[in-house]
């Protein structure tokens, strides 16, 4: 059997992350694919937008477990995560919501300098772990590999063929809650075959009393664009299934609503539209909504307003003016299912209560650490999700080798 201070399970942004964090000690990171981080390269359309800077407690607000992931963030900083990268040569632009992407804008670039971390530290390809038991003070992996310290960072449960299969819900049984598809495109109950490739710029999302500002793209099969995936993580949160039991989920009367005009009210907008109806009475109102609209959209939002575009505006009627108005605020689309191959995260994980947030250990078992989107923690979409990757794993290989 081979012996080593610190384990680490999966080679993602988190595993890797955990093992530089733990230099200087005997590591081994297990990886069951022939290479790591498959799914770091995917990042950001393979641009890796790597965190996301805004100010640290305004960026701990936007997640519902910021509690627990308040000090891992203080532990490794925005400022201490890219001076790693900066030190070895790569800089980094930050773009708008404060989307931080490496100045290359290659992922690949970030996983080269993560790797020339690693030089010491011994890695297994193509090791499948299926078994951790504790022995006394020691860890035994699939009885081939003994350990000190754990890390767990098998990743979550979606976008399987990066490696991230689900097993590091299955090898352990520490608690978790349900695993459900995030930041995952939405799939509306309408043909959008001719509309697809239209982008509704600057929109927001709203699901019950949820909303996300941001783009949304029409597809052949539905909606995609980060408000959509954002307002996905809610719609997920809210439905009761569990992937571990079933990859098929029926969503039942599920609807989105997208303000197409948000920077104005509805009295505002109607008392607008009334005045430029007046203006331009013999315009019709198909062409009017040109102004507001993107021009191949308008059939669609017509026939969603239930308003005939054909009308004169000086003819449209008092009633047809507020179905305008209701409609731009607040287009009401059904949604009947998600695209779940392309589900970017895993919403849910290993319950934040069965871990310490100061150390990353589990409560009930010393010397077993958990990192990454194995966490219960999940961000909406703009680097918030390597961000919990890189400091959960960061703090759980800090604190794994201080306790050796
Ligand atoms: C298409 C796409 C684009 C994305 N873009 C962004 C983005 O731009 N910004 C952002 O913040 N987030 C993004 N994400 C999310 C981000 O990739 C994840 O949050 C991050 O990869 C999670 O890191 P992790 O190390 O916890 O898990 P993973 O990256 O999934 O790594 C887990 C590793 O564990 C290995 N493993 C699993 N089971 C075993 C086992 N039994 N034995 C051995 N090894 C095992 C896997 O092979 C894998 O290498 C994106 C995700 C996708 C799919």
């Amino acid at each position: 059997m081979k012996e080593y201070e610190i384990a680490i399970v999966g080679g993602g942004p988190a595993g890797m992350m955990a093992a530089i964090a733990a230099e200087g000690k005997d590591v081994v990171i297990l990886e069951k694919n022939q290479e790591l981080g498959r799914k770091l390269l995917l990042t950001g359309g393979g641009r890796c937008n790597i965190t996301n800077n805004k100010p640290i407690k305004k960026l701990l607000d936007s997640f519902d477990d910021k509690n627990f992931l308040k000090h891992s963030f203080y532990t490794l900083t925005n400022e201490k995560l890219l001076d790693l990268f900066r030190k070895k040569g790569l800089d980094f632009v930050e773009e708008d919501d404060n989307r931080v992407f490496p100045e290359s804008e290659k992922a690949r670039d970030v996983l080269k300098i993560l790797k020339e971390y690693l030089e010491d530290v011994d890695i297994i390809y193509d090791f499948d772990v299926y078994d951790i038991s504790k022995e006394g003070d020691y860890f035994v992996i699939n009885d081939y590999i003994k350990a000190s310290k754990v890390i767990v960072a098998t990743g979550g449960i979606t976008y399987q063929e990066t490696g991230s299969s689900g097993a590091g819900f299955k090898i352990l049984d520490t608690e978790r809650t349900n695993l459900k598809y995030g930041l995952v495109p939405l799939i509306a109950n309408y043909n959008f075959e001719e509309f697809a490739g239209i982008n509704l710029y600057g929109v927001s999302v709203s699901y019950k009393d949820k909303s996300y500002l941001g783009d949304v793209l029409i597809t052949h099969k539905g909606l995609t664009g980060p408000a959509i995936l954002n307002i996905s993580n809610e719609i997920s949160k809210d439905l009761d299934y569990d992937l571990l039991e079933n990859f098929n989920v029926k969503l039942d009367d599920v609807k989105i609503a997208i303000d197409l005009m948000p920077n104005v009210n509805k009295e505002e907008l109607l008392s607008k539209i009334t005045k430029d109806f007046q203006a331009k009475g013999k315009s019709l109102l198909k062409n009017y909504l040109k102004y507001h609209l993107t021009n191949s959209f308008i059939p669609f939002f017509m026939d969603q307003a239930g308003v005939d575009g054909e009308v004169k505006l000086g003819n449209v009627l008092k009633e047809d003016k507020q179905k305008l108005v209701n409609a731009l605020k607040g287009l009401e689309l059904e949604i009947i299912g998600f695209n779940s191959a392309l589900s970017k995260i895993t919403v849910g994980g290993i319950k934040t209560s069965a871990i310490d947030s100061k150390s990353m250990e589990s409560i009930e078992c010393e010397g077993l650490y958990y990192a990454g989107e194995i966490l219960e923690p999940v961000g909406i979409s703009g680097g918030y999700n390597l961000k919990i990757a890189f400091s959960t794993g960061y703090l759980a290989g800090l604190s794994a080798s201080k306790a050796l």
